[in-house]
């Protein structure tokens, strides 16, 4: 503890020690370079919207008294730091006459700083050009009160100055480093992983700036939202605002923002930039020098992707699949209002695929390192090449379509991520919602639309594996370890974890659209949601208003009602949901050239009705607690054996091998899987340590048990990083 804190004393010095050094060495130039929100001539909002807006919203009611931000900020991409002034022209559009207005200050939310380190400083605060005194050591929420009250009409001028310093992923939690324990820990329990999804943060040489600046928290009937944040899921949401920022950094950095660059210039050594965006709800921004950039034009909107070096050959396909999903986007639901989408590499982590903002969607470097490389993997694969006697037919060309299709797999699922990032802009950016209270109304949604635009561009059998393994296998896999079925429309406090959540409201909540459009028709649905769109354009709209939309014809009202009740609202998962075939999964990923060198008893288990009874058992040891040997259903338990030596006599010898571990009274259900996995381990190492590492990552599942467990005798065999993990569980 001791040591712990002393850590902490010393990072806090060093901290200190750094952004002093930082503000003096700057001070001068940013007095002489006249470091002010109002050195441009300010743009007015009919300028701004032309500029930024496509035509079809140019006249929108909603951006008529939105705030405006005028922002003038500097960056420092070595000390990973920035500083900035925020000049709010505020018109107050509520009902109520407001005595303070209410900021929110992520960097200060707990997941990144602590009491004694507050990661956004206000350095000063001005209501209409008059100091206001405000709680300096402000945590997540900055009340600011206003000298006079606002009536509703009124306006007010707001100045704020502020200096940051973003989050460092340390080393260890370097993403494309595997790590299995936090990752689990995160997935399962209400853990909140410091650094949060990596939102705001620097890594992998990319600074990462979402809410990094004081922002209005969404005003709705309870007043001002400033509900703490959730262990999952989004920060908050906002109502939509205008945007004139000015940046200046490095000018080696390439930066992607929301809304449009409209100048750029060398300033000494850094370089300004001038962007405006109308009708976001936010304004984010990731910089480094490390980004190379790739630009297509489709009609009207510029297309850009940003990604490191090392994974620049991911560019290209990323632009062309978010113009591929923009395209489907706009002829099911309606037009992107934004004249610019930017997809940017981001150092995401928490189990976040991908984040999406106005006109800016982030893709985890882990996605792109997937997608490309799957270098772990061919490199393990060949030395098992070389060592594997046991199959005559180890050529290199069966190796090379094996990881092709892995390959190819990865790379359809980072277009699906990306495609559901895409569809945030329609559901999130566009039409907002509370994604805290009602996630499902944004998240299912855009995942359903990523399905659909599959279904669109790519066929049956592509949809039908991504709806597979990015929703029925979610919710498999959380089954698995015990999570009972669930409503999909509750808050993201009421999911005991990510696993949860994803299962849920990724998972069930997206199939609820699928369902939906078997029994409406995909028109009938797309028009429905198209008419929902445009209705909330630039508001924010609530679960109640979705649930309406979907009711396209009164004639039908109670059995569209009775649908959205059944998936929503009610526990029909198991019934609902078809099960996945492991078969079908392994065959998904690793192809049939690959199943074609599984040891053949272990493909007919694979593919056996058995397997799904034993998972039945696996989830019933997991519900009860642990495998208590009174609490073992031994009746069920002989039926299966018998089951399974009855109906295929191949199959015998692993039921052999489940019985001997089931005979021991102190066995888990992870001894199954390790006791297999000793069983090949001469004949196929390579599926051995599949299976011993299931059997591990089930240990780990488990480990909320307060009971010391023992631990595995063998080394833990280094995992690698899995396919089937659910890369589009994004906040
Ligand atoms: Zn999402």
């Amino acid at each position: 503890m001791k040591y712990k804190s002393l850590n902490q004393f010393a990072s806090v010095l060093i901290f200190t020690f750094v952004l002093s050094t930082f503000f003096n060495t700057h001070s001068v130039q940013a007095q002489t370079s006249g470091f002010n929100p109002q050195a441009h001539d300010p743009l007015s909002v009919p300028e701004m919207i032309k500029m930024s807006l496509r035509s079809s919203v140019h006249h929108h009611q909603a951006l008529l008294n939105a705030p405006i931000y005028r922002i003038n900020a500097e960056l420092d991409l070595d000390l990973k730091i920035y500083r900035g002034q925020l000049l709010l022209e505020y018109t107050n559009i509520e009902r109520d006459t407001l005595k303070q207005l209410n900021f929110l200050l992520y960097p200060n939310s707990k997941e990144l700083s602590s009491k004694s380190e507050r990661r956004l400083l206000i350095t000063q605060a001005k209501v209409n050009g008059q100091p206001i005194k405000y709680d300096r050591l402000a945590s997540e929420v900055l009340v600011l009160p206003l000298p006079n009250e606002l009536q509703p009409g009124q306006k007010a001028q707001i100045e704020l100055s502020f200096k940051g310093s973003l989050f460092a992923l340390e080393p260890q939690m370097k993403i494309t480093e595997f790590k299995l324990e936090d990752l689990l820990q995160t997935l399962v329990h209400q853990h909140q992983p410091k650094g949060g999804y990596g939102v705001f943060s620097f890594g992998e040489q990319i600074a990462s700036m979402a809410l990094w600046y004081p922002i209005l928290v969404a005003y709705d009937d309870q007043g001002w939202d400033v509900t703490p944040s959730e262990h999952i899921g989004d920060r908050s949401y906002f109502d939509v605002a205008h945007f004139d920022v000015t940046l200046s950094t490095a000018s080696d950095a390439l930066v992607a923002t929301t809304g449009i660059e409209i100048e750029n210039r060398r300033r000494g050594m850094l370089r300004e930039a001038r962007y405006i965006a109308s009708g976001v709800r936010e304004f984010s921004i990731q910089a480094s020098k490390d980004y190379t950039m790739e630009s297509a034009q489709y009609g009207d909107i510029t297309v850009k992707s940003y990604v490191t070096r090392r994974y620049q050959e991911n560019n290209r396909p990323a632009l062309e699949e978010a113009i591929s999903a923009i395209k489907s986007f706009e002829e099911f639901f309606g037009p992107y209002p934004y004249k610019e989408l930017e997809i940017a590499e981001s150092p995401l982590i928490g189990g976040a695929g991908g984040v999406e903002f106005p006109g800016l969607i982030t893709i985890a470097s882990m996605i792109y390192d997937s997608a490309q490389g799957l270098g772990q993997l061919r490199q393990n694969s060949k030395q098992t090449q070389a060592k594997s006697s046991r199959y005559g037919h180890h050529q290199g060309s069966s190796h090379a379509n094996t990881q092709s299709i892995a390959q190819d797999f990865m790379q359809e699922s980072r277009d699906f991520v990306i495609a559901h990032e895409v569809a945030h802009q329609w559901w999130n950016a566009v039409v907002g919602s509370d994604s805290r209270r009602h996630p499902f109304v944004d998240e299912a949604l855009a995942n359903y639309s990523a399905a659909a635009h599959f279904a669109r561009t790519r066929g049956p059998a592509a949809t039908q594996r991504q709806i597979d393994m990015m929703m029925r296998l979610n919710y498999h896999l959380a089954r698995l370890t015990g999570m009972k079925d669930q409503a999909v429309d509750q808050s993201t406090s009421a999911f005991a974890g990510l696993l949860d959540y994803g299962a849920i409201v990724y998972g069930k909540g997206a199939l609820f659209f699928w369902h939906l459009r078997q029994v409406l028709g995909e028109f009938a649905l797309h028009n429905a949601l198209a008419q929902y769109y445009q209705k909330h354009t630039f508001r924010v709209a609530t679960g109640k208003d979705l649930r309406e939309a979907l009711i396209i014809n009164p004639q039908r009202r109670v059995e569209i009602e009775n649908i959205t009740k059944r998936w929503l609202d009610e526990t029909h998962g198991d019934d609902d949901i078809e099960a996945v075939s492991l078969y079908r999964t392994m065959k998904i990923m690793m192809g049939d050239m690959a199943l074609a060198q599984l040891d053949p008893e272990l493909r007919r288990w694979l593919n056996h009705r058995g397997v799904d009874a034993l998972a039945d058992l696996v989830e019933y040891a997991l519900r009860t607690g642990k495998l208590d040997k009174e609490n073992i259903d031994y009746e069920a338990l002989t039926a299966l054996l018998g089951d399974l030596m009855a109906e295929d006599p191949e199959v015998a010898r692993w039921a052999r091998v489940a019985s001997r571990v089931l005979m021991n009274p102190n066995a888990e259900p992870s001894d199954l899987l390790k006791e297999a996995g000793r069983e090949l381990k001469r004949e196929d190492p390579k599926t051995a340590l599949i299976l011993e590492s299931a059997g591990l990552l089930l240990d780990a599942l488990m480990m909320e048990d307060p009971k010391p467990r023992a631990k595995p005798a063998q080394p833990q065999p280094k995992l690698q990083r899995s396919p089937q993990r659910s890369p589009q569980q994004t906040p």
